[in-house]
């Protein structure tokens, strides 16, 4: 038996205390206040990052190795938990990537992020709201047959549905019953349309406002829809660069405290630099933390992590506790794992030490500090 206590000011959901977390073998045991360590770093809940493509250079959809490259590159950015996270592609490749995430669940070592299962954005998408997604590969839940889908659920935690394709209130209604979340997006849905998602079981939202209909006050879409079902979880991507700031209190405003999850969207090619690079069969480029097509201009996806994302947030005056539930509590909360997701007695001892400027100081997964994190 191992114990270490890790003293600052430690971030609940309600409330900073001063204080020490003390940490036994891979849990935490109790939290004591402690005044003195009121000048300490801030110490939040690891990451759980549910919608995640790639990083390093490390796409999801390579194999399992790939998936262990972005696991370790992840990890020193405060990122504790993740979904692998595949693109719409043929169902071959769909398969040989949920083949791969699947080994690597549960499987991850004291140096990488842990893989959760894994999560689908394609090929159930609509084609007038592809975004960055090759239009060749795109499915509607009616015209996929069962063998097809059968060796895709297995491990599959998050599927992004457009709920007016044909088919999808029976498949998301399906879903829903095996614990399976479908998540509403790339998709032009009415807002009658999104409710019946919704309605049919439907828990989360891709990417709040992009690639689906909004809040045009005429025609109302799927973003209204999310907004307005307090059961609704919605994914935000805080880069400043996909939803403007001036947004985001809007969002909070809206959705109960717990219901909106940071998300990075990030792609391979995050954690590089700037630079072209391969997503699938399109080109993308990057440049000061915007990717987009090199065809067409499309932003393609995201580059920052959960950090960065967090940063931005308490930057814009959200306070540090409610980041830390867009990142850690409500990630956790939609995937049904109690134990992770806040820092409290007998759960992991997932954590990450923040220094004055809100950059990673430290990470600890599973009770262990992470080598060279930071
Ligand atoms: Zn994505």
């Amino acid at each position: 038996m191992s114990r270490t206590a890790v003293a600052g000011r430690i971030v609940l959901p309600d409330r900073i205390l001063a204080g020490r977390v003390i940490v036994e073998d891979e849990r935490i045991l109790a939290l004591e206040p402690d005044p003195a360590a009121v000048e300490g770093p801030l110490i939040v809940p690891g990451f759980i990052d549910l919608h995640v493509h790639g990083w390093g250079g490390h796409d999801a959809m390579d194999g399992a190795a790939a998936i262990d490259g972005m696991a370790a590159g992840l990890l020193r950015h405060g990122t504790t938990s993740f979904l692998p996270t595949g693109y719409a592609a043929s169902i071959a490749r769909t398969t040989a990537f949920a083949e791969a995430a699947r080994t690597r669940i549960g499987a991850g070592a004291a140096d990488r992020a842990e893989v959760l299962g894994f999560n689908l954005e394609g090929p159930l998408l609509a084609p007038e709201r592809k975004g960055a997604h090759d239009p060749a590969f795109l499915r509607t839940p009616a015209d996929l047959r069962e063998e097809e889908l059968a060796p895709l659920l297995p491990g599959l935690r998050i599927i992004t549905i457009a709920p007016e394709l044909p088919g999808s209130v029976a498949l998301i209604a399906r879903l829903a019953a095996l614990g399976i979340a479908a998540s509403l997006g790339h998709s032009g849905a009415t807002l009658a349309e999104a409710q019946a998602g919704y309605a049919a079981g439907a828990r989360t939202t891709t990417h709040l406002f992009n690639a689906m209909s909004g809040v045009d006050h005429r025609s109302p879409g799927l973003a209204v829809a999310a907004l307005t079902d307090d059961r609704a979880w919605v994914e935000l991507i805080a880069d400043g660069i996909h939803v403007h700031p001036g947004l985001w209190p809007l969002i909070l405003a809206a959705k109960p405290a717990g219901k909106t999850i940071l998300v990075s969207d990030a792609l391979s090619v995050a954690g590089l630099g700037d630079g072209r690079a391969w997503l699938g069969t399109l080109e993308v480029e990057v440049r000061e933390g915007r990717c987009t097509l090199v065809v067409g201009g499309n932003l393609a996806g995201a580059v920052v992590g959960l950090d960065a994302a967090v940063r931005n947030l308490v930057r814009a005056g959200i306070p540090v506790e409610r980041a830390a539930m867009m990142a850690s509590t409500a990630p956790a909360e939609l995937l049904g794992l109690a134990d992770r997701g806040r820092i409290a007695p007998g759960l992991r001892a997932d954590l990450v030490e923040l220094d004055g400027t809100l950059a990673v100081r430290r990470v600890m997964r599973g009770g262990a500090w992470v080598a060279d994190a930071g």
